[in-house]
């Protein structure tokens, strides 16, 4: 398995078709080594003898982020847009996970990673972090403790920004007055049409320094979807074999209420059968904006 997913046969699984996501997950990756980017230079004294070795860093084909990292790996699929799950397929492909992510198999599909919760810590250099790519941090299998093992982890790593995204709005909204909001930590949640708009609901309470919706894949209108209390929308078609087309009109229509609202907007892709064959230009030009937040500096 090691040698089967280097980072040349994920893009090139890419280019064959997987479905759209988000992900590429070297931490699984790690006994190759050869492959992935590794730290090894510059590492203050203080902060090694604090955290240890520089661990390899999760790069990621994302275009909203820059590094990956996964506390938690594995879910189950709770609406349209889990149905050609990335990270599902990417998991299933190399035996990560053995049975479809059905509610049924959750027990069995959703692990806890304590052994990766300091890997942040040891990245040196200000990143852009993904959360929990291959999974949902709020899934209902997650303990409320490990959520706040993992926010306490974000918070002492304050040189990143993280980027967390969950369809379990509610559980979100339950648990967000227990954890603690550093100003490195942006939350997400996705919607895929207008029957999930009120996902945007249980985030507009919660106090991050950053509230973004991630509709992607877009699968219908999402005219139902309020802005007020949202700082950055990100949208994108769905890619792959049975990709599900995105309607210009759908995008257009969320690019221009961000525009008259004032919420960065950022089109990631078209879709298609790869997730590069569309391209990314909307009316004229890339939309590439990002919320206006500075980055911990070391
Ligand atoms: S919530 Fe995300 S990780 Fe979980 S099944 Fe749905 S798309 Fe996949």
């Amino acid at each position: 398995m090691a040698s089967a997913c280097s980072p040349l046969l994920s893009r090139a699984s890419l280019s064959a078709g997987l479905h759209c996501c988000r992900i590429i997950d070297f931490s699984y990756c790690v006994p190759t080594g050869r492959l992935l980017e590794f730290e090894r230079r510059g590492l203050d004294r203080e902060r090694q003898a604090r955290y240890g070795p520089v661990m390899p860093v999760a790069k990621t084909a994302i275009e909203w982020t820059e590094a990956t990292w996964n506390p938690v790996t594995g879910c189950s699929k709770v609406s349209p847009g889990c149905a050609h799950c990335y990270a599902e397929t990417l998991s299933r492909r190399f035996r990560w996970t053995d049975r479809p992510w059905t509610p049924a198999n959750a027990a069995e599909n959703v692990r806890l990673r304590p052994e990766r919760l300091d890997q942040p810590l040891r990245w040196r250099r200000p990143r852009m972090i993904f959360v929990n790519s291959m999974s949902d941090l709020f899934h209902e299998l997650v303990p409320a403790s490990f959520i706040e093992d993992v926010f306490a982890v974000m918070a002492e790593a304050h040189w990143h920004t993280f980027q967390v995204l969950t369809k379990r709005a509610e559980r979100l909204a339950e648990l967000a007055p227990s954890l603690d909001w550093p100003e490195n930590v942006w939350m997400g949640v996705s919607v895929e049409n207008s029957r999930w708009a009120h996902r945007a609901d249980f985030l507009r309470d919660v106090p991050a320094a950053v509230r973004f919706i991630s509709a992607e894949p877009l699968l219908g209108p999402v005219d139902a979807l309020a802005l007020d209390g949202i700082d950055w929308v990100i949208a994108g078609g769905e890619s792959g074999p049975h990709h599900r087309p995105v309607r210009e009109a759908w995008v257009l229509d969320l690019r221009d209420r961000c525009v008259d609202a004032g919420v960065a907007f950022f089109f990631k892709q078209w879709g298609g059968r790869t997730s590069k064959v569309g391209g990314r230009e909307l009316d004229g030009r890339e939309w590439s904006e990002m919320p206006e937040t500075r980055l911990a500096v070391v």
